[in-house]
């Protein structure tokens, strides 16, 4: 029987940066995927670095996610030399147009927030806007900088990583899907491949949006799809330089010349058609921020992924099932969150005391939310 010190099911960029950490500490590791590894969210996505929170929900990740950015130029630069593959990383920070007629409050109260949670972020006019990014509509009333933020084109780093992992002796198992968690007793054993056991001490689900169907994850990962549709345009005359945010939208530059528009947020199950309406809301959004986007080339659109958990929080963490370890439910913020899981994951198994609080990602708290039900008598 073949054992390892570690599995890893799912080679996105959260399976494949904790395989290459844990190679780095010497482990023994091996990584299933159902396919070519990189190739869903990891590979849809848009690779924006930005720990500002999109909603009030998302307020209590804002200190993760600025843990994360702030590892982000090391990570690149070992993933990187390690490779020997460019992750086209931009670090020229991210500009937010206002476009109403009450800009000037909204301006305020935006940087007022971001202060208050610790993130930079300046208040520019309009013509500073522009001044920055010359394609910026006309219509901008206001605008909001945020020079700490970044991007990474995500297919690049996705690839670096897995070709790390690679190098650093982690065997790399394409097209074999993990079905289920071996488990004994309170033990997991292993996992089990096409119906073979697989014995390791550590078996860490990082199956994104598919992490619930592997047979024993499904109540510590109860993560599910929410689809994502993206459009990526060429246009020689225009002259983007940072990610550009509307309301409506992000615009995202990469260095080989691509302008990403995205992207949709749908409940659609795990289907990725890409659809009229969804090409339409991302063009129509994406030439309002900036009209010179209209004469583009379109080149390309998909949609991936995101996997959601039911609080929206990430799961990372051990479980109360010896050896098994959880790390999804990223949702819409993976890209930035790949350093920081990885690390964390690293150290638990480590025995190190974790860099950063992480009891409330715990996959343990979805059995306590059904323990309240149960005995409070609420519908389940
Ligand atoms: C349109 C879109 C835009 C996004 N934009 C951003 C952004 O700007 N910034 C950001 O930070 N995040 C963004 N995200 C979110 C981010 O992409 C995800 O959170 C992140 O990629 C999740 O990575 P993952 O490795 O967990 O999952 P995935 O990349 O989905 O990888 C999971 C892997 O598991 C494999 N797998 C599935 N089932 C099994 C099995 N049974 N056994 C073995 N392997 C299995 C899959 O084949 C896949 O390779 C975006 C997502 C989408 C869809």
């Amino acid at each position: 029987m073949k054992s390892y010190d570690a599995i890893i099911a799912g080679g996105g960029l959260i399976g494949s940066a904790i395989a290459l950490e844990l190679a780095r500490n010497d482990l023994r590791v091996a990584l299933f995927d159902t396919q070519d590894p990189g190739r869903e969210a990891s590979w849809a996505s848009a690779g924006i670095l930005s720990p500002a929170p999109e909603n009030p929900g998302m307020i209590s990740m804002v200190p993760f996610g600025k843990a994360s950015l702030a590892m982000y130029p090391e990570f690149i630069e070992l993933v990187e030399e390690l490779s020997g593959i460019q992750t086209g990383y931009r670090t020229n920070g991210t500009v937010e147009a206002l476009f109403s007629r009450h800009a000037r409050e909204e301006l305020n109260t935006i940087v007022a927030l971001h202060r208050g949670l610790g993130l930079k972020a300046e208040a520019i006019s309009a013509q500073e806007a522009r001044d920055l990014e010359p394609d910026l509509s006309e219509e901008t009333e206001a605008a909001v900088l945020r020079p700490d933020e970044a991007s990474v084109d995500n297919r690049l780093l996705a690839s670096a990583l897995i070709e790390a992992a690679n190098r650093g002796g982690v065997e790399i198992h394409a097209g074999k899907a993990v079905e289920a968690i071996w488990r004994e007793g309170s033990e997991c054993r292993g996992a089990v491949v096409r119906g073979e056991q697989i014995s390791a001490k550590y078996t860490i689900v990082a199956a994104g949006s598919f992490s619930a169907q592997i047979a024993g994850a499904q109540k510590y990962a109860p993560v599910r799809p929410v689809k994502g549709q993206m459009v990526s345009l060429r246009c020689d005359s225009a002259r983007i330089q940072r990610v550009l945010w509307s309301e409506r939208i992000y615009v995202v530059p990469r260095n080989d010349g691509r302008i990403l528009c995205g992207a949709t947020v749908e409940n659609a199950g795990f289907d990725k058609t890409v659809t009229a309406s969804g090409i339409h809301a991302n063009l129509d959004a994406a030439i309002e921020l900036a009209p010179i986007l209209a004469r583009a080339r379109v080149e390309d659109s998909w949609a991936g992924l995101r996997p959601d958990s039911p609080d929206h929080l990430p799961i990372i963490g051990p479980t109360d099932v010896g050896g098994l370890l959880i790390a999804t439910g990223h949702f819409r913020s993976g890209v930035l969150l790949t350093p920081i899981t990885a690390k964390l994951i690293g150290e638990f198994i480590a025995e190190k005391t974790p860099s950063v609080a992480w009891e409330k990602f715990s996959p343990m708290r979805f059995q306590a939310a059904n323990e309240t039900a149960r005995v409070s008598g609420a519908p389940r």
